[in-house]
């Protein structure tokens, strides 16, 4: 649920086509409209007193952290309507829902893009044992995501000749850059327990909390969990923020998944602009066979990846000495006190980061030899196929994604339609 598009500086890196100025306009399409913005309805006094600390600890204020420039710390917009997620299915699908011309089939993994005489015609797709085969009128538009668009690709005998025939793929179209370019967010920081009578989203799920978000969506059960953050240079010589802290009014650990048993309060440090880069590739010829996804965090040659991890998991420990939230903590759960030089700290990078669940580049937009979709998002060298999704992104948004994957399917509609 978190709404944070990035920097304009991030467009730097996309084609000319993709500047600020050219895709400014369709955030401003998807934020009054299908994909709202809105300010958070019950913040955690946590939040409140990160705030106040970072800005003691001299980050400067951001009220909107959606500006083109979005250095410095406050609140983070969420997907929501009336305390509740508004998804992009909510803002796009459930209104056209009963159009005649439109069907969705869930369940559905689709296993090829099928080509003849280099075009794609349809797909194939299974739905439990039956195969299936949906013809395109005009183009196929493949949007499964990071992972799953190079997955499909590659199944379809698209990418890498090589590395298809050495599997057993036939080629249908050599294109080298499928898969390549795997970028993700890694995070990692500091989770302190706090004070007694500090109350946290460890014990939000009461009965009152579930029946006051019931009744009038709102209380702690509208938290979107990572709800203050804050965007910084890791060094003055960097020219837009490289690093971002999220605080969360919970111990977040092991991704989450495993529910916290005490009060406490995380603060996430967020590599924005990775160096290290990694890759999706087949495991095997079998289209139903998971893909192998290598994402090679921290693995740049000069370490400057975990150098930046290191700086952000550093401040973050400032920040929370800091008043007002020092005088809420008691005490640090991770990485501990014990890691307090670098060789400890960065054994504790190595070991305990994690992902934010951002990937993007696999099948990254351009016009050189690795680009595997043009600007207009069409499959280079293949007529009738496009990729619309976070894939198609050349690089990561100082940002969170799912905000600039909207303004892509945004842009894709009118490159579609030819406007
Ligand atoms: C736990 C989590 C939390 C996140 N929180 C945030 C957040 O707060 N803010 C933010 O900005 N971003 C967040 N993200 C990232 C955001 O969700 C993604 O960047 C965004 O969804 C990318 O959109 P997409 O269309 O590229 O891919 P997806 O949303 O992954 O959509 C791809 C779809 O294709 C389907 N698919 C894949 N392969 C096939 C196939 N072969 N056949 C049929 N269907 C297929 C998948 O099931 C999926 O539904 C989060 C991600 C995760 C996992």
């Amino acid at each position: 649920m978190m709404v944070l598009r990035g920097n304009q500086a991030d467009q730097d890196a996309w084609p000319a086509a993709w500047s600020w100025d050219a895709v400014e306009p369709y955030y401003g399409v998807s934020g009054a409209g299908p994909f709202p913005q809105a300010d958070a309805r019950d913040l955690s006094p946590l939040t409140a007193a990160f705030v106040e600390s970072a800005l003691a600890e001299g980050l400067g204020h951001r009220d909107d952290l959606n500006d083109p420039n979005n250095q410095g710390v406050g609140f983070v917009p969420v997907s929501q309507r009336r305390g509740r997620r508004f998804s992009v299915a909510d803002g796009y699908l459930r209104p056209v829902w009963r159009r005649p011309n439109l069907t969705v089939v869930t369940d559905v993994r689709v296993t090829r893009v099928v080509v003849e005489d280099g075009r794609a015609t349809g797909v194939n797709y299974r739905l439990g044992d039956v195969e299936g085969l949906a013809l395109a009128g005009r183009e196929v538009i493949v949007s499964a995501g990071a992972i799953g668009s190079p997955w499909l690709l590659l199944g379809s005998g698209i990418g890498p000749a090589d590395e298809l025939r050495a599997l057993g793929v036939g080629v249908t179209h050599d294109l080298p850059g499928v898969g390549k370019n795997l970028l993700d967010h890694l995070a990692n920081g500091v989770v302190a327990a706090t004070v007694p009578g500090v109350k946290t989203l460890t014990s939000a799920e009461t009965l009152p909390n579930v029946l006051r978000w019931l009744v009038t969506g709102r209380g702690p059960l509208t938290s979107n969990v990572g709800e203050g953050a804050a965007f910084v240079r890791s060094r003055p010589d960097v020219a837009a923020p490289d690093l971002e802290l999220v605080v969360a009014p919970v111990p977040f650990q092991d991704e989450g998944l495993i529910k916290p048993t005490r009060e406490g309060v995380t603060l996430a440090a967020i590599l924005l602009q990775p160096r290290s880069v990694g890759e999706v590739r087949l495991r095997s010829a079998d289209p139903l066979d998971t893909p192998i996804v290598d994402p090679r965090y921290l693995s740049d040659s000069g370490g400057q990846d975990a150098e930046v991890l290191l700086a952000g998991v550093r401040l973050a420990r400032r920040i929370l000495a800091r008043e007002p939230l020092a005088g809420k903590l008691a005490g640090e759960i991770l990485p501990g006190e014990d890691a307090q030089d670098d060789d400890a700290l960065l054994a504790h990078l190595g070991a305990k980061s994690q992902t934010l669940y951002h990937p993007v580049g696999t099948c990254r937009m351009g016009d050189d030899e690795l680009a595997v979709v043009d600007p207009e998002l069409r499959v280079r060298g293949l007529a009738g196929v496009r990729v619309v999704d976070a894939s198609v992104m050349p690089a990561l948004p100082r940002g969170h994604t799912n905000w600039p994957t909207v303004m892509v399917a945004e842009r894709a509609a009118d490159l579609i339609r030819s406007r």
